[in-house]
């Protein structure tokens, strides 16, 4: 035993996988997350459309680890003491720090966005008034990854109800040609409407109102961004313009080298790529790499290389993008049941791969 207390806080892809690798080794380890079944949030569009979503136990995914799971948030971190207060009133000192706060739906200033529209994080909500409420016109803000794979599961989903994708620019407009004719096509043929091009500069109780007009909804998903959770930048590591913390190459904060941030949190540099996109395809290689480290598995820097994007389009369809490893598109694309197969196959296994 080497007698170190290291104090892992957020159990999502980067903190979970990392708790219960680290928990391999000589140390103590303490995982401090609210949530007694993990969050797969990856799937949380298809929670929203009703379908059987797997969330292991985290007691499960820790079995056989040394690490003690409290159920809490931290609501403050005191570097200077090196302590983590929580939500229960208790002060948890550590020796090393992991922070894998990851991060949230951000309403991006919109007025009206928080009190008016669903994010993510409300899937079960939203998939309680789709399923049981009057259903209208339901407005998907949001051309990006999620907002693309919300507005085809919930058309696929809940028919009755008439989906609009709202997008301030292109809907998938990083995709390759191919790729994204092949997300419209899906739109079209579920019968999903998309609006380009179209800003949105408030949400009311009866829609949306954008630069150019207003576009009645029942319900609005708001998947416009997403941004860090904010206890970095008001505990005072050093963070970006966006919150997310500066990390040296081994995810160590710039400010606080007893600190190590992964996931979403943090702004991880590799050379060639240039800051990592808020992704489960990046957040859990960080967690691997990080208990790789801590228990003395490697000292190398950490490095890493894109392979697909992967996004499903309800559960008839899918596309898998390839993609350079700095993240840049290649042309070629698989659909069809190539595309969904892969695509199941990533998501399936990830609770997999957290131990
Ligand atoms: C619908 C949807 C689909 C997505 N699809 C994909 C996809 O196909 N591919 C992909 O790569 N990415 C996808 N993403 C993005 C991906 O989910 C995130 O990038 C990923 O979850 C980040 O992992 P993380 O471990 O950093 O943080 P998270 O998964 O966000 O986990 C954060 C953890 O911190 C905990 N926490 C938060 N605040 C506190 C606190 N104060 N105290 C203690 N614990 C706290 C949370 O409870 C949670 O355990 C998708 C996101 C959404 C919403």
């Amino acid at each position: 035993m080497t007698g170190k207390h290291i104090v892992v806080i957020g159990a999502g892809y980067a903190g979970l996988s990392a708790a219960a690798r680290i928990g391999r080794g000589p140390d103590r380890v303490t995982l401090i997350a609210p949530e007694q079944r993990f969050t797969h949030r990856v799937r949380l569009h298809e929670l929203a459309a009703g379908r059987q979503v797997a969330r292991p136990e985290i007691a499960r995914v820790l079995r056989g680890r040394k690490v003690t799971h409290r159920a809490t948030r931290a609501v403050e971190l005191d570097l200077a003491a090196r302590e983590v207060l929580t939500e229960d009133g208790e002060r948890v000192a550590y020796d090393t720090l992991v922070y894998a706060l990851g991060s949230r739906t951000s309403w991006g200033g919109v007025p009206g966005a928080a009190e008016h529209a669903y994010p993510t994080e409300r899937a079960e909500e939203l998939r309680r008034r789709l399923a049981e409420g009057a259903p209208g016109m339901l407005a998907v803000v949001g051309g990006g990854a999620t907002g693309i794979e919300l507005a085809t599961e919930l058309a696929e989903a809940y028919p009755a109800w008439q989906v609009r994708l709202v997008a301030a620019g292109r809907v998938g407009g990083w995709l390759s040609e191919r790729g994204r004719a092949h997300v419209l096509a899906v739109l079209d043929r579920l019968g999903a409407r998309v609006d380009e091009n179209r800003r949105v500069t408030a949400v009311t109780a009866h829609g949306l109102t954008c630069e150019d007009g207003e576009i009645p909804a029942e319900v609005v998903v708001w998947a416009a961004s997403m941004e860090p959770q904010p206890l970095a930048a008001a505990s005072g590591l050093a963070v970006n313009a966006q919150g997310r913390a500066l990390v040296d190459d081994h995810l160590r904060s710039v400010s606080h080298p007893e600190v190590y941030v992964i996931g979403d949190a943090a702004a991880v540099e590799v050379p060639g790529i240039g800051e990592l996109r808020m992704a489960c395809a990046t957040a859990m290689p960080q967690g691997h790499y990080l208990a790789k480290l801590l228990t003395g598995r490697t000292d190398k820097p950490f490095s890493y290389r894109y392979a697909t994007q992967c996004l499903s389009l309800g559960r008839g369809e899918a596309l898998v993008q390839l993609i350079h490893g700095d993240d840049s598109v290649r042309p070629r694309v698989l659909t069809g049941a190539t595309g969904r197969l892969v695509k199941a196959g990533i998501v399936k296994g990830l609770p997999l791969s957290l131990r």
